[in-house]
This record gives C-alpha cells, sequence and structure tokens, in this order.
C-alpha cells in the first residue's frame, strides 16, 4: 500500500500541510433528525487526525471491527492562517480554500458510544475516514452556498445545500477560534445533510461540491 499524501492537494499547485481536523455534528436539522436527535445549542465538535486524511482518487479500506460504515458528505474548510477569537466578519480573512469530503463513520460503533456516553473518536477517527477532494482556493471558490452531493455506484444518497447549514462558515470559525487556535493546515467539516447510509466493500462514491471540485473512492 502506498503512504498518503499528507498535504492537502490545491487546484492552483498550492501545498499546505494537514493539521487538526475539526469536525461538525448535526449541523443539519433534517440530518439531526435522521439520527433521531436535535439540533443542539452549542456545535458539537470532534476530531480527526491527519493521518485520517485520504485524496481524491484513493481506495479505503474499510475496518474488520464494524460492518456499519456510512457515508457523510460534506463541504471542508481549509484553514489559511492561525487564528484566535476571529470576528464571524472577519472569518473569511482566514479560508484558504474548500473541497468537499467524507466524514466516514462506523455507525455501530457510534450508536454504542453514544449510548454508553463515550467519545466518538473510535468511530469517526479511524485511518482512511477522511478522504477529501482536491482545495479550490479561496478567491476562486465565491462564499456560497453550494450543492453537496453523495453517489454511491452512480445512485445519488445525498443531494442538499450548504444554505441548510444551522451554522455557517463564519460562524463556525468564529466558535472554534473561540475554543481552540486554529492554524494554517487544519480544516473544519462542517457536517452533513440527510440521506446517510451504509458502504460496503466493491463500492464506489463519489462526492461533489456544485460543478467546483469532486472526490472519488473506491471502497474495500
Ligand atoms: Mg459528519
Amino acid at each position: 500500500m502506498s503512504i498518503h499524501s499528507i498535504q492537502w492537494s490545491f487546484s492552483d499547485g498550492t501545498a499546505i500541510p494537514i493539521g487538526t481536523m475539526y469536525c461538525i455534528g448535526r449541523n443539519y436539522a433534517a440530518h439531526a433528525r435522521e439520527m433521531g436527535a436535535e439540533v443542539a445549542d452549542d456545535p458539537i465538535v470532534f476530531l480527526k487526525p491527519p493521518a485520517a486524511y485520504r485524496n481524491n482518487g484513493s481506495v479505503i479500506e474499510l475496518p474488520r471491527w464494524t460492518n456499519d460504515v456510512h457515508h457523510e458528505v460534506e463541504l471542508v474548510v481549509v484553514i489559511g492562517a492561525d487564528c484566535v477569537d476571529v470576528h464571524e466578519n472577519d472569518a473569511w480573512n482566514y479560508v484558504a480554500g474548500i473541497g468537499v469530503g467524507l466524514d466516514l463513520t462506523a455507525r455501530d460503533v457510534q450508536t454504542a458510544a453514544r449510548k454508553n456516553g463515550h467519545p466518538w473518536a473510535v468511530a469517526k477517527a479511524w485511518r482512511g475516514s477522511a478522504p477529501v477532494s482536491a482545495i479550490v482556493p479561496a478567491n476562486e471558490c465565491g462564499r456560497g452556498p453550494w450543492d453537496l452531493r453523495c453517489d454511491v455506484n452512480g445512485t445519488q444518497r445525498q443531494y442538499s445545500s450548504t444554505d441548510k447549514m444551522e451554522r455557517s462558515v463564519e460562524q463556525l470559525i468564529s466558535y472554534l477560534s473561540g475554543v481552540f487556535t486554529l492554524q494554517r493546515g487544519d480544516c473544519i467539516f462542517t457536517g452533513t445533510p440527510e440521506g446517510v447510509g451504509v458502504i460496503v466493500v466493491g463500492d464506489y462514491v463519489r462526492a461533489s461540491l456544485s460543478t467546483l471540485t469532486t472526490l472519488e473512492v473506491n471502497i474495500v
């Protein structure tokens, strides 16, 4: 197996080392409902390590300890400069670019963790759980909204718009930078819309962000 890249791949050739991956839970009301949950008062935040990343075109090996890995298509925002306590109005000054990613989730393990009040790290942060497309530089992507789509074996599973996010990109950067120090190369997985579902060995998954960028992975 080849060594995977640990740098963001920008469509204009920029390369930035991948840092902490901040992930937001339940940021679309319709997905919260399909999980039998509500949108929380404060953002639900969990982390993935850089080694969870895979680039476009990767082959992703499902873990042996789960039989229920779900696709969650998400807008991914890459941070371009270190920041603390950013005001919403300044948030886009700290964005290097955007892409589309899959927050691959071992749902069976997550459900057990939720029931027991345990952390989600194993369910969410396993190696290969964070494939992301090439990143579109911030000066080429506009400010949205963008369409999010996920197809499995050519059949549409998820289709929504980032205008359905409960908390905007600006609000998430402001919130996260108030708690953590966001650093150049960190990213934010901004949550998934409804339509999540299982993927199995042999599946081909294609995710897209409007017509800006796509992510294609094969599951083994
Ligand atoms: Mg997610």
